[in-house]
């Protein structure tokens, strides 16, 4: 049998991310795997469905026993990809997609260099500041230090396998599904090949 493929999703804050996730699980069978996180609830958040909300000594006890498949700071908060879940859907032979930031994208790479790295980028830094301003969670101050720490993660898109420009949303998603295809069928004949006798 096969080993799942994992796919992993960064892009700065405003970058549609989030969007773009919720797009490709509607038509695509993938696991989206449910990070744990020490920052506070947001309106309109479910413990266990947006994320795990946590305590930072709950966090650190995580980390400490292993249970974290990658984990990094953010913003002042802990945020981490919990290893067991992910770990049983690939074994299992599921495909499986984590939206995490370039810190803990880039361990998880590291650790398993099989895993397809996909990195969202806003057609201009006029429109990311544009769609930070129109979403309204932030003021201009915070909007500002978002902007500046984009730089930061576009540096690192470098290291990731693709990158993909969001300007139209529809497009984007195509790409992706794209690239989530072939991975899929290049996982099946590679483990094809690693079974067959000769
Ligand atoms: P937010 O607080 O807006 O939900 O997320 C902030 C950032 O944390 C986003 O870039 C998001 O992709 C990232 N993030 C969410 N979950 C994880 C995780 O498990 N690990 C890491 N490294 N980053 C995460």
């Amino acid at each position: 049998m096969s080993k799942g493929a994992l796919f992993v999703i960064s892009g700065p804050s405003g970058t549609g991310k989030g969007t773009v996730c919720a797009e490709l699980l509607k038509t695509e069978d993938l696991f989206l795997s449910v990070s744990a996180t020490t920052r506070d609830r947001r309106t309109g958040e479910t413990d266990g469905i947006t994320y795990h909300f946590t305590t930072v000594e709950q966090f650190k006890d995580m980390i400490v026993n292993g249970m974290m498949l990658e984990w990094a700071v953010y913003n002042d908060n802990y945020y981490g990809t919990p290893r067991q879940s992910v770990e049983k859907m690939l074994e299992e032979g599921k495909d499986v997609i984590l939206e995490i930031e370039p810190q803990g994208a880039l361990k998880v790479k590291e650790m398993l260099p099989e895993a397809v790295l996909i990195f969202i980028v806003p057609p201009s830094m006029r429109e990311l500041k544009k769609r930070l301003t129109e979403r309204g969670r932030e003021d201009m101050d915070q909007i500002i230090k978002r902007l500046d720490a984009a730089k930061w993660e576009f540096e690192q898109a470098f290291k990731y396998n693709h990158i993909i420009v969001n300007d139209d949303l529809e497009d984007c998603v195509g790409q992706i599904k794209g690239i989530i295809a072939k991975r899929k069928q290049d996982n099946a004949f590679i483990y094809q090949l690693l079974n067959e006798n000769y």
